[in-house]
């Protein structure tokens, strides 16, 4: 019995998820795997959020909400658009959902016919092109490799649009790459979305907290306010508070854009856990030092990957300006073997040589659409990241 619909068939299971179920795997067996494929925060959600979410439970918070929000939520997300982006939302325009991930999927379905085009500059979060693939579009890929510093140019975006072009995808800082664009190089994107009037724009903007060095990453309709009428900005606080398990995403948006969207999610999943509600509201407007702390250790932690990878031969590495990932382009390894072994012919080769011989997991360039690369997130203790670094200078080596 098939019980495959063709739209299911179009896509595929999360890669990162099967890396990390393998590692899983060599773990249970006894081996000593150091697992950075995920792409989550290690740290714990902080206290106070915990007491929101215990007192919503307490006080009855515990039934259905309005489909994309409580009211108190959507008004915790307008503060926060106000108070960290300078940019003003009315409730109407913004929009809770479970994570980022179903707000993306919303924003999808709301808008596209079949046959539209969604253009992603590569490398990419690996959903995005699942989620316009399982909704009938087609995803066009960009490639922005490290020369270009993994950002999509003017000129590029210019010769990607066609008349079937419905959605620009922006995140930056972005995931797998850590790059973020400047106001001027979102600006000349501007330049080129104002002659195309059918284009719309999603700017995920889910690692804005977590920047290095005090690099800017500015929002896309601060760039481009005229732009407002086709811009969905993406956010969340799975990234910024540690929160991945409680499901919160919000976005803001077009008020007509809004409410088709959540017309989809009260068909979908009526509305996010009202407890999380809770929480991500405590989360926007309570005290933000966790943002700020975790921020800096992960700066710490880039330092740590990028010194303990570099100079390895076969590598070539890029500063990541935000986000927790290092992605490390390793065309100089291809080709290259084990004494006694076949020779690695791509970044899936090289991610399962690190995996079996020397107990890391990381994900390869091809699930991000880009190759060859690897993925290394480092959003993992010092120690380990020491230790993985140091692994995986010796599994290099010992390369012939
Ligand atoms: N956008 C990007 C770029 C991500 O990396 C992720 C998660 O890895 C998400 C969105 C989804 O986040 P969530 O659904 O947890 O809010």
């Amino acid at each position: 019995m098939n019980y495959e619909a063709e739209r299911a068939r179009r896509i595929k299971l999360s890669p990162a998820m099967a890396v990390s179920v393998r590692a899983r795997e060599l773990r249970a067996g006894g081996a000593d795997i150091i697992d950075l494929s995920v792409g989550e925060p290690d740290f714990d959600t902080p206290p106070h959020i915990l007491e929101a979410a215990a007192d919503a439970m307490r006080s009855g918070q515990t039934h259905y909400t309005a489909a994309d929000g409580t009211p108190e939520l959507k008004e915790a997300i307008v503060e926060k658009f106000r108070r960290e982006n300078g940019l003003e939302f009315s409730r109407q325009q913004v929009s809770a959902g479970n994570g980022a991930k179903q707000i993306i999927f919303n924003a999808l379905m709301a808008t596209l016919e079949a046959g539209d085009e969604v253009l992603v500059p590569a490398p990419y979060w690996v959903s995005y092109t699942d989620m316009a693939l399982l909704v009938g579009g087609i995803p066009r890929l960009v490639e922005c490799p490290i020369e270009a510093d993994f950002k999509l140019t003017a000129q590029q975006l210019d010769a990607a649009i066609t008349p079937a072009t419905r959605w620009l995808f922006l995140n930056s800082p972005g995931n797998p790459s850590g790059a973020a664009y400047s106001s001027a190089e979102l600006q000349a994107l501007g330049e080129v979305l104002r002659r195309h009037p059918r284009v719309l724009v999603l700017s995920d903007e889910i690692y804005e907290h977590i920047r290095h060095d005090g690099a800017e990453a500015p929002s896309f309709l601060s760039a481009c306010p005229d732009l407002r009428e086709r811009t969905v900005i993406v956010n969340g606080v799975s990234k910024a508070y540690a929160m991945t398990g409680w499901r919160i995403g919000y976005a803001a948006g077009p008020t007509e854009l809004i409410k088709v969207m959540a017309k989809i999610q009260s068909q979908s999943t009526s509305n996010p856990c009202s407890i999380s509600q809770a929480a991500a509201v405590a989360a926007l407007i309570g005290p933000q030092d966790f943002v700020q702390e975790a921020a800096a250790e992960y700066t710490a932690r880039r330092d740590l990957v990028i010194e303990g990878l570099s100079g390895i031969p076969g590598l070539k590495l890029r500063k990541p300006e935000g986000a927790f990932y290092a992605f490390v382009e390793c065309k100089g390894l291809i080709g290259k073997r084990l004494p006694g072994h076949k020779p690695l012919e791509s970044d899936a080769d090289i991610a399962e040589f690190l995996l079996e011989t020397a107990g890391i997991a990381v994900v390869p360039g091809a699930a991000f659409g880009l190759s060859p690369y690897i993925r290394l997130s480092f959003a993992a203790a010092r120690p380990l990241l020491t230790s993985a670094c140091k692994r995986l200078a010796e599994a290099v080596l010992a390369l012939e």
